[in-house]
């Protein structure tokens, strides 16, 4: 049977809550195949060669460097993976573009101003443009003789995004739409040759639009003075009386938010992959300084203290790539079924990017959040030359912050994926009402201790389905005690965000794992470094659910609901020292990242 043909049971978005999963059914990046590994090889020739030597240059925004290099990568063929071939790409699957955003992760702010052309800028053409559009523009992308840029960002709206003040109205003969607003914070704005655009027709309907930078009437602000991806194009755009021919209107008029939100979705899972690629160059130099850098006669990478940064970073990062592609998959996974089902190619992509756009949301959170502890760690480590210009952590460091910020803030990400549950709840997509009130149930329930299950990972399962029971019973609370009020109690839809992002990571590490045993790989140290992970999500878990508890419930009630979490965050004892030992030894002797 081909792998195509076999049969998942598949896990929808949001059921990873309610639902187990298995591990046969999920894709871990171990199993790339071959057409991957060259295109991520192809990618690792070009970073290394054309862009780590050109660090400094790029830094300073040497005029023209930008446009050559993103031109060169162009002609290589990086820029046109998620383009169909009948467009003038290579037509490759969501997996292969989640492994070359993360094989081009590590290339700073080239990476930020590729991954803007090649994601936000060019993919609402592809997702939503007509025939006509995606003719016209998508070949000159994909060959990067059209570099992109996504304007959706004002003065005044950025997280608000539909408060935009942008203008479009029509011609008085009716045969042109013109435009008149302000864009700030736009990447690439100093070269892009075209402009995704939201504007409101007659300052009502919010639509997006194809802008061609050399339109009479587009200008271009100053370069941003930036913290960090300094050598990355920011700029404000301004748009007077901007004339633009009618067939200009991208999707239709009035349904701007569905491109600018379901772009995101597929924006916020590259942002992770991308995080993953740029966490494991910081490893990787992490480990040469410990290794090479002696105190007190030894190698710092001797000290316990050392070896806990080291081995965190690598556990944290695996943990997040195991989410990552598993959901890339899932979506590639839905859309083919869609097009199976003859849905057109943009309705299923967008469709399936929707259904999981919980995990993106999730995935994008926990990936800008662990790139930050990584390279706050490799600054660390460096110790007074971490904080030195002249090497790259401190560089690193600073690139890595945009990721909580741009893309939807950290806060939106962690608003809009409990908002999606319980709204996928209350439209009966996802039945989280009966398994709360199962959970009520069980509550007044004596515990059982049976424990005959002789799955290798019947602990770590039992540990990750109390992980769901202790946020299903708080947020089954919540809902219940607050009802509409809970959006105004923000506080504790964080406290939820938080659990069910370290429910979503932990599963998928597990099943990692476990798919990686179904592969008859050695994973005795994998294991342990699950363990480790999941005694620390279990602990950071039981730290958010408390404080929601506490903050919506009192009495008997919040009694009761804490008695249950300290039931469902149970930990049998586990020394985490020795298994960070034992993964910061193994790092130090490979003197990389290797997992
Ligand atoms: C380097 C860089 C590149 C960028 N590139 C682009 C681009 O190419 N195209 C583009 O369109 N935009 C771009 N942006 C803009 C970016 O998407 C916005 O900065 C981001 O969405 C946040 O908007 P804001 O800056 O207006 O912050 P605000 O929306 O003012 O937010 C400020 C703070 O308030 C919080 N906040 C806001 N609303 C709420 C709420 N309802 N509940 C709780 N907290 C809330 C936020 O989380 C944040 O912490 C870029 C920004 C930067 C810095």
């Amino acid at each position: 049977m081909s792998p195509e043909m076999v049969s998942r049971d598949i896990t929808r978005g949001g059921e990873f809550l309610i639902k187990e999963t298995a591990a046969a059914d999920v894709f871990i990046p171990e199993e790339i195949n071959e057409d991957q590994k060259m295109i991520v090889q192809m990618a690792r020739d070009f970073i290394e060669t054309k862009i780590f030597p050109n660090d400094t240059r790029i830094e300073i925004q040497e005029p023209g460097l930008a446009v050559e290099l993103i031109e060169e990568a162009g002609e290589l063929g990086l820029l046109g993976a998620s383009i169909p071939e009948e467009y003038g790409g290579y037509g490759k699957d969501l997996v292969t573009a989640v492994f070359l955003t993360a094989a081009t992760g590590d290339a700073g702010s080239l990476a930020v101003s590729m991954s803007a052309h090649t994601g936000i800028g060019t993919l609402p053409i592809l997702y939503f443009g007509t025939e006509e559009q995606k003719k016209k523009y998508l070949p000159r992308l994909a060959s990067g003789e059209l570099k992109a840029s996504y304007c959706l960002t004002e003065p005044g709206s950025g997280s608000d995004a539909l408060a935009a003040k942008t203008t479009a109205v029509l011609s008085s003969d009716g045969k042109f739409w013109i435009i008149n607003g302000q864009k700030m914070w736009i990447t690439n704005g100093g070269f892009a040759d075209i402009f995704i655009v939201f504007a409101k027709i007659n300052g009502e309907q919010f639509s997006a639009f194809i802008v061609e930078a050399a339109t009479a009437g587009v200008s271009r602000g100053e370069e941003e003075h930036k913290m960090g991806i300094k050598g990355s194009s920011t700029r404000q755009i301004f748009f007077e009386d901007v004339t633009i021919p009618l067939e200009n209107l991208l999707g239709e008029p009035g349904k701007g938010h569905l491109i600018a939100f379901n772009i995101l979705n597929i924006g916020r899972l590259k942002l992770s992959a991308a995080t993953v690629g740029g966490g494991k160059r910081m490893s990787t130099v992490a480990i040469q300084h410990a290794n090479q850098r002696e105190q007190f006669k030894q190698p710092i990478a001797a000290f316990g203290a050392i070896k806990y940064k080291l081995a965190e970073q690598a556990i944290r990062l695996f943990a997040v790539e195991s989410a990552l592609y598993r959901t890339a998959s899932d979506i590639e996974n839905l859309k083919k079924d869609l097009l199976e089902e003859g849905k057109p190619y943009h309705e299923a992509l967008m469709r399936a990017a929707e259904e999981y756009a919980i995990e993106c949301a999730l995935l994008k959170v926990q990936g800008s959040e662990m790139v930050d502890y990584v390279v706050d760690e490799t600054v660390q480590i460096y110790g007074g030359i971490g904080f030195s210009e002249e090497y790259l952590p401190a560089r690193a460091y600073r690139d890595a912050r945009i990721n909580r910020i741009f893309e939807g803030t950290n806060e939106i990400n962690r608003l809009l994926s409990i908002d999606m549950l319980l709204k996928r709840a209350l439209k009966g997509r996802l039945d989280l009402m009966s398994h709360a009130t199962a959970i009520q149930k069980e509550l007044m329930s004596v515990p059982e201790f049976s424990d005959d299950d002789d799955d290798d990972y019947a602990y770590e399962k039992k540990v990750l389905k109390n992980m769901k029971k202790a946020l299903l019973m708080t947020a089954g609370a919540a809902v219940q005690k607050l009802s509409m009020s809970l959006e105004n109690e923000q506080e504790i839809i964080m406290n939820a965000a938080d659990m069910l992002g370290e429910i979503y990571i932990s599963e998928s590490f597990l099943l990692r794992v476990e798919k990686l045993q179904q592969l008859d790989i050695n994973v005795s140290l994998y294991h342990s470094m699950l363990k480790v992970y999941l005694h620390d999500a279990v602990i950071r878990l039981e730290i958010a659910g408390r404080n929601a508890i506490e903050s919506f419930a009192d009495g008997d009630e919040m009694k009761m609901l804490l008695m249950g979490l300290k039931r469902y965050t149970k930990l049998e004892p586990f020394n985490c020292k020795v298994v960070r030992r034992n993964v910061a030894e193994k790092l130090c002797a490979e003197n990389k990242y290797c997992f």
